[in-house]
Formats: structure tokens, sequence, C-alpha cells
């Protein structure tokens, strides 16, 4: 049994931090895959190595003098090293890269440094073999992982090292180069590396202690919620929770691999496991997010026309100025289109002229004023007196609930409210709903 740990930018981001991994790993004996992010940030005037290296590549760029930016970069990695009395010839490893900074160096080449050079640190400072992540983590040539070969690869070093530290971010293209994944990416090594040695469990270590049920800076002292399943938590990202890389739940769900989401600051909280099951299955909210800013079209038809034909006519006008549908409630004799509204600013007025041009159409009403708010949980719509329940405490905070749209699964219930009103649902829901 083995678990992954992946331990994200402020995990890592000093010597006292190193210390902390160290500690997690060796508590327990089934941590013997190590996943680093880059040096990030831990105190409020640190920067994160990965920024630095962009701003690094923005520099040589456009031929503006770097020497500033380098001697952060160089500044943090020599002080981990310092302080930790590590062997890792690391102004060998800085002296190389300075000496293939150029206009034209490949921006994923040198940002991917910051998790390769944290990692050789790491590997040392765990007494782990380093595995470089170009060796093992493959792309094709359109940029997709090459699942079959990474899985393969990925699971030949690990049963050939036994303890391994791999670098987050990056793999290779087949002829070599260098590609990382968006930001945020270790994640999604961590995934799927976790995936290709079929894991016990995927560890993600960060500095809070979990998924917390509404935003902390809504929500003042959010709890986490325990267990959630890899459903809710995509609902719940998509609704504006940033938890995880977004691609990082595909490979782990797909063999049922738990992921926990741990706090390297306060190891001894639980934090949150995500999978398929729950174990206990007793807490029905787990999650409530939500975003402003939508615009929704209500549109009416003529009595004797069929519905689809009209929604169908009003779609292809959405999809002629490309604009992205997020919701399409409806009753009877109408049906709104609810879209973002900064994706529709532009052609507010086309859009809705080109509406009422439908001969089909009998009036079109415009909202501007959205915001959605999601409350998801286990099976929610299927348990008796939870929307009533939901509704209620809006009613009973003054909250005029403008649209009703049913998320998907069942796991989730999406309200559209006043913009004005969007942090004072959140409040009244969290503060009714948690225990
Ligand atoms: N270091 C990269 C970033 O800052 C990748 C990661 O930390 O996941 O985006």
């Amino acid at each position: 049994m083995v678990i992954v740990a992946k331990f994200g930018g402020s995990s890592v981001a000093n010597s006292q931090q190193f210390k902390k991994v160290k500690d997690i790993v060796f508590s327990d004996p089934h941590r013997r895959v190590v996943v680093a992010s880059a040096l990030g940030k831990k105190e409020k005037g640190d920067s994160k190595i990965t920024d630095l290296l962009y701003l690094l590549h923005a520099h040589l760029k456009y031929n503006v003098p770097y020497n500033q930016v380098w001697e952060m970069i160089t500044n943090r990695f020599n002080k981990v090293k310092e302080d930790l009395s590590l062997t890792l010839n690391i102004k060998e490893e800085l002296d190389k890269l300075e000496k293939e900074l150029s206009k034209d160096i490949s921006i994923d080449y040198l940002v991917s440094r910051g998790e390769y050079l944290t990692s050789k640190l790491m590997a040392e400072y765990l007494g782990f073999t380093f595995v470089d992540a170009s060796e093992i983590i493959k792309f094709n040539f359109d940029g997709t992982v090459n699942q079959e070969q990474t899985y393969k690869l990925t699971l030949e070093s690990f049963e050939k090292y036994g303890k391994v530290v791999i670098p987050g971010f990056y793999g290779a293209y087949p002829n070599g180069s260098i590609k990382t994944f968006s930001r945020g990416g270790s994640d999604i090594t961590g995934a799927l590396v976790a995936s290709s040695i079929n894991a016990k469990e995927y560890e993600n270590w960060t500095d809070v202690s979990g998924v917390l049920i509404a935003d902390p800076r809504i929500v003042a002292n959010a709890k986490a919620t325990k267990e959630i399943s890899y459903s809710e938590l995509r609902e719940l990202s998509y609704m504006g929770a940033s938890v995880l890389h977004e691609e990082t739940i595909f490979p782990v769900q797909d063999l049922n691999i738990p992921i926990h989401i741990k706090n390297t600051n306060r190891p001894e909280d639980f934090g949150t496991i995500i999978a398929n099951e729950c174990t206990d299955c007793s807490q029905i909210v787990t999650g409530i997010s939500g975003k402003k800013q939508f615009t929704s079209f209500t549109i009416t038809k003529k009595q004797n026309v069929s519905k689809t034909k009209i929604v169908i006519e009003t779609l292809k006008i959405f999809d002629k100025y490309k604009v992205n549908i997020e919701h399409i409630p409806s009753s009877i004799d109408s049906f709104s289109v609810v879209v973002s509204s900064n994706d529709v600013s532009k052609f507010l007025y086309d859009i809705v002229s080109d509406i009422d041009k439908l001969e089909s159409v009998e009036s079109i009403s415009v909202d501007n004023d959205i915001a959605l708010v999601a409350v998801v949980g286990r099976n929610m719509i299927t348990k008796p007196g939870i929307s009533g329940k939901i509704f209620g405490i809006l009613g009973d905070n003054g909250i005029n609930i403008k649209m009703i749209a049913q998320g998907s699964h069942e796991i989730s219930i999406i309200v559209g409210i006043s913009n004005n009103d969007f942090e004072k649902a959140i409040i009244a829901l969290y503060n009714n709903t948690v225990n």
C-alpha cells in the first residue's frame, strides 16, 4: 500500500516548510512517493518561484536586464540548501541554467526548473531518489497526456527505486522537450502518479485544512467538509470554489483512489477526503459556492408554437455570438437563458434584437443583476424537504429568489438572486445548514 503525497508551493516555500514535510513523510512509512511543487509563498512578502521564472522569461523576451529577478530566484534555492546543510551542487545547476538563458529559451523549460530544483533539494533532504518528471510524464505532440506510457514509465521507476521524489507541473513531448501543465498543474502530476502505481490514497498537502464548506472571505471560520464526492467537488469548483486543478480528478476517480486534502501547517487536522463513496454520509450540505454577474434572458413564446422550436432558434443565436450558456430554467410558456454578464456585455442589444425578430417569440425580458448560489450535497434533490429548507432560509432573510436552476446529477440546488444579496445568502445558508 502506497500513499502518494503531493506538496504544494506553500508547503515547500522555505527550509522550515521542508522540515514539516519531512516530519509528515516520515510519520507514515506508506508515504513513499512525494510530488513537489516549486518553492512557493509562505510569508506575506514572498514570491512564488514559478511567478519569478515567468517574470524572468518576460525580461529575457523583451531584452530587459534580468539580474535582479535572477538573484531573487537563486537566493531562494541557495538559502534552502544552506539552511538544511544539503550537499546538492545547486551552484552547478544554477550556473548551467544561467548559461541557457536567452531570448529564445523555451518558456515551459524555464518555468519547469522551479519544480525540478525544488524536488532535487527535497529528494536529498528526505533521502529519496529524484526521478525527473520528463522521464515519466509523457505528452503526445497534441499536448494531451500519453496516459499509457506515463503509467508504465512511472510504475517502472517506482518499482525500481522504491522511495521517490517527482517534480510536479511538467513532463516531456515524445522528442524530449519539456511541456508544462497549466498553472497549479502539480496537482495533475500527483493524480497521474497516484493512478500509475494504483496508490491507496493521493494526499494533497496545502495550507488549508481541507475543502471549506464556504468561501472563508465570506464566512469567517468556515469549517472544512470531512468527505465529499468527486462530482460534488467538480460542481463546487464549477460554481466558483477553487480547490484543486480541475483536471486532477479524472485519473484518480477512474481507479477510485481517494484524494485526501491535508494542511502541512496543521497535520493533526483531519482535512477532507474526496472519494466516490462516503463512509459517514450524515452531512447533507458539503459545500456552498457561487458566482456573481450573470444575465438572464427570459423568452415567452406565442401560444401555438412548439417550445422545442423556439428553444433551438434561440440557442442558435447564442451560438452565433459564441456565448457560453450556464443554465436554461424553463416553465410552460417561457424559458430563460442564463449567461455570464461579461460574455454578453458586448452583444447584449444584438442578441435581444435577434431574438425579438423570431416569429414565435411573444416577448423577451432581460435581467442583468443575477448571482448564482449553489448548495451542493449528497443526493440533495431526493432528500425530502431540502429545497424547501433552502428556499425558507433565503425567504426568512429577505432574499428574493429570481430563478431556480437544477444543478447536475441531483447533487446541487442552484438559485439566482440579486448580486447585492450574494454574500448575505451564503452566510444565511451556511449558518442554517451547517452545524
Ligand atoms: N508551480 C506551478 C504553479 O505555481 C505549479 C503548481 O504549483 O502546481 O502554478
